[in-house]
């Protein structure tokens, strides 16, 4: 059992550490492409950036029109 525990403990270090090199990469991106994406977890539509896949926002209702989501 104490295995496990160190086991967890090492993946989650390293999701943390993947999140922070992430964030850096995704600070780095203009965000030049944007698509509007239905997320499943919070039952909308997002505005993700196609590049670095960040979560921009949400859409108004002009963009989603746009996109035939409405
Ligand atoms: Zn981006």
């Amino acid at each position: 059992m104490e295995n496990i525990k160190h086991n967890v403990n090492e993946i989650k270090s390293q999701i943390k550490t993947l999140e922070e090199e992430l964030n850096k990469i995704q600070g780095q991106c203009d965000h030049p492409n944007v698509v509007l994406k239905y997320d499943d977890n919070s039952k909308s539509v997002l505005k993700i950036c196609n590049i670095c896949e960040k979560v921009i926002g949400y859409p108004t209702t002009e963009e989603l029109k746009n996109s035939d989501y409405l």
